[in-house]
């Protein structure tokens, strides 16, 4: 219960939950990676994180969040914030045991190490972050684990603002989230689950919480994101007993001042269930997103005694809010009854670029529609004004975002009414081609595949002489012209290792793209991109989202003039390529002032014209990656449906227009399809390559039960590693697939794209899995 003579747990008005760690320069990404080639020193990379975190705190005060309660969030990680929480609790895995510490602690570059591996000791797992395009690193925890609390840098980065005068509060992925997003160790026997070891984690928290109160913390931020979710390991019912068993131990457990204040915070969804039950726990405030979630119909009990911290401003997309019905929102809140109702963030903004103020390019019109983390912060602070002292206090504000919604509204370009006339046109036969099997029959006879027919998924290694030519050109020191010539030269390269080695089915290698959404986003329009957005994707990986702002046409063909110039140079098929309505959306900041499905259908109208250019310039076979297709699959069942409707939808309006004998490709960078098989049968393309060299082909088990009856090729490479796969690995892979798919169904490929590897890597194994192949039809 709360205690009354604790000092007081006043959440302050305005926060927000997290904000970008990479840098306004990618000033981290940069120190991490001369670090990890030896340029610097790990006190090197300290310092300019340090010099990170107390521009980041300052600017977080200049911009209105205050520094004497903790607005400010101490939420800084050198890679990952899931790897971070795994170095707290002392949780490494057994293989890396020799770069821990004697005190249990990781330096630098011992966590370097267990987030990038080394030699045969793999590095943790990485996956997807909740429905975002962040990538986190799987805890590994069996039976055996020990925790301990392990380190204490939460405690050391709090004191470090403590000194500079600023009072934080520090950020950590709570316990039930930690453990339902690891994966049991290798070891561990049938049926256990990592978060049977809740009881166990809980001390080391505990621990910490103690620490932090001790270092004069009077607010803690645990992030409980698995709350929102029905896809995590943990089935609802026990997710909501680790709740009740988790804070009861470390909210009714330790008494204040003991332990700071407790915020439990629950982004990326509707906490639905989960919000009763953190109520009727003695945590003192509850998180919530209420952008992706809605204010709970009622009040609940325990909720009396709660701050409620309001996630109304968007940390997940870059569009400037709606002031007044943000306002309208946190008023509906007050209606609730909790002791108090703050202002913030539906997520971290570190899914959103540092400032706008860094985009002097950008179109003066869509600017003021857009606030990237710093306007957010703004907006927080002017929301929190307006709730405690009325609109009148934010009459000015109100007007100027009313005015930004109102222009957003009636832009030139955000309504185009040629596409939506196009897209109301559209009637079913659209999304529909023929039988399979009289296209297979079609594609059989016009393409003469072999066997087992190999190709690839795309892309070639992005060499040192790609990157440097594309920025040359960028900077108007190769004419388009001589870009033009440089790309067509590599893609010669291309086109001849290809045919040395013996694909079957060619590409071009993908030389003249930057990144696979950006490039059809600077050739669409609708699109508008960023000079400095860059978003963390992973450790030091950054992405720079582009920005789908209007209604999406395509203004001229895009890629025609290189699959047709690449196909001048062949007998054997090349293959077009082409990045899918769905991952086009999930990779940009996507308008929120229509549906997804609308734009989608827009985006595979566009690429449906480039398809039919395609086909007319002779192009047999056509690929549309959908690599994001799994990851926009919604957090709760209960919206599965919807979204595999749409998302199949726009993919079919994409492709359906073809004939029968033009062959239309897919490819998926993951093999765990569970919940997602039905659609991949429903977007009825001719062939589907997939990952599949990590799990051994595993997946073909349930294609080949699922009675899938089209193309499939599993990926006998995994291209993530550097290592090359020899002929006999590859011809074990081959040999389970034949088994397991019948072979007419059967391509061979790697699991990915090549452009992150190097030739060195690549050119043998592409020979070994040739020569593989050549050894398994053979057998046939
Ligand atoms: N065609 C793309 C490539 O090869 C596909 C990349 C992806 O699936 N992420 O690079
Ligand atoms: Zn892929």
């Amino acid at each position: 219960m709360t205690d009354t003579t604790a000092p007081s747990a006043t959440f302050p008005a305005s926060s927000v939950l997290g904000y970008p760690r990479i840098g306004p320069r990618r000033e981290l990404k940069k120190a991490l990676e001369a670090f990890w080639a030896g340029r610097t020193s790990a006190e090197d990379v300290e310092a300019t994180a340090a010099e990170l975190r107390r521009r980041t705190r300052n600017r977080l005060a200049e911009l209105g969040l205050a520094t004497d309660v903790p607005a400010i969030p101490s939420a800084f990680s050198f890679y990952d914030q899931v790897l971070d929480a795994t170095a707290v609790v002392g949780a490494v895995p057994a293989r890396f045991a020799d770069v821990v510490g004697a005190d249990g602690a990781l330096d630098l570059a011992g966590y370097s190490t267990v987030a990038r591996g080394r030699g045969d000791d793999l590095p943790l797992e990485m996956t997807k972050w909740f429905d975002t395009n962040y990538h986190y690193l799987v805890p590994e925890i069996g039976p055996g684990t020990t925790f301990r609390y392990a380190s204490d840098r939460p405690v050391r980065e709090f004191k470090e603002a403590l000194a500079d005068g600023i009072l934080t509060r520090p950020v950590i992925v709570g316990p039930v989230t930690y453990l339902a997003l690891a994966k049991p160790t290798e070891d561990a026997p049938d049926g256990f689950a990592p978060i049977d070891r809740l009881a166990d984690l809980l001390p080391v928290y505990a621990d910490l919480l103690k620490d932090l109160a001790a270092a004069g913390a009077t607010w803690v931020q645990l992030e409980e994101p698995a709350l929102v979710s029905d896809s995590v390991a943990v089935p609802a019912e026990q997710l909501l007993a680790s709740v009740i068993e988790a804070y009861r131990a470390l909210a009714t457990g330790l008494a204040r001042p003991e332990r700071p204040a407790i915020l439990v915070a629950a982004p990326y969804g509707d906490l639905g269930a989960a919000f009763p039950v953190l109520a009727a726990t003695d945590v003192e405030a509850i998180g919530i997103d209420l952008v992706r979630g809605h204010v709970p119909a009622e009040t609940v009990p325990g909720l009396s005694t709660k701050t409620l911290v309001a996630g109304v401003i968007d940390g997940h997309n870059i569009w400037r809010a709606d002031l007044d019905a943000k306002l309208a929102v946190l008023e509906q809140l007050e209606g609730l009854g909790a002791a108090s109702v703050t202002v913030g963030t539906s997520t971290s903004l570190f899914h959103v670029p540092h400032t706008l103020e860094d985009e002097p390019a950008l179109d003066a019109t869509l600017r003021t529609w857009l606030a990237f983390a710093d306007e957010k912060v703004v907006e927080v602070v002017t929301l929190a004004e307006g709730l405690t002292e009325g609109r009148e206090a934010i009459h000015e504000q109100l007007l100027a975002a009313g005015d930004a919604v109102r222009s957003r509204r009636s832009a030139p370009g955000v309504v185009n009414p040629a596409v939506r006339d196009r897209v109301a046109a559209l009637d079913e036969s659209a999304f529909g081609r023929g039988p399979f099997d009289e296209r297979k029959v079609a594609q059989a006879d016009r393409l003469n595949l072999p066997p087992l027919p190999t190709t690839s998924i795309g892309s070639f290694p992005q060499t040192t002489e790609i990157r440097t030519a594309r920025a040359a050109f960028g900077k108007g020191e190769l004419t388009p012209e001589q870009y033009a010539d440089e790309m067509r030269a590599e893609i010669r390269r291309v086109v001849e290792l290809q045919e040395k080695i013996g694909f079957d089915v060619l590409v071009h290698g993908e030389p003249e793209r930057n990144d696979m959404v950006q490039y059809f986003a600077e050739n669409l329009d609708g699109f508008a991109v960023t000079q400095n957005g860059w978003v963390q994707s992973y450790g030091s990986r950054c992405t720079r989202p582009s920005i789908l702002w209007g209604d999406v046409s395509r203004p001229k063909p895009i890629t025609v003039e290189w699959s047709s110039y690449t196909q001048s140079l062949t007998d054997k098929p090349v293959k077009g390529m082409l990045t899918g309505p769905v991952t086009i959306l999930a990779w940009s900041f996507v308008r929120d002032d229509q549906p997804l499905g609308e734009t989608a259908n827009q985006v595979g109208l566009a690429l449906r014209d480039e398809i039919a250019d395609l086909e007319a310039a002779g192009i047999a076979v056509i690929q549309v990656d959908e690599p994001a297709l799994r990851e926009l699959l919604p957090l709760r069942v209960e919206d599965h449906a919807a979204y595999l409707d749409w998302s199949v939808r726009s993919f079919r309006l994409a492709t359906a227009g073809v004939r029968p004998d033009t062959q239309i490709h897919t490819h998926l960078c993951y093999s765990e399809f569970g919940e997602i098989i039905g659609a991949i049968d429903g977007l009825d393309a001719d062939v589907t390559s997939i990952e599949a060299a990590r799990s051994k082909m595993e997946i073909l088990g349930d294609i080949s039960a699922a009675g899938y009856p089209r193309g499939i090729g599993p990926g006998v490479y995994d291209i993530h590693s550097p290592r090359v796969p020899s002929e006999s690995e590859v011809e074990e892979l081959l040999t389970e697939a034949v088994k397991a798919i019948a072979v007419d169904q059967l391509w061979v490929n790697p699991d990915c794209g090549l452009k992150t590897r190097r030739y060195e890597e690549v050119v043998p194994s592409l020979e070994h899995i040739l020569q593989a192949t050549r050894a398994v039809r053979a057998t046939l």
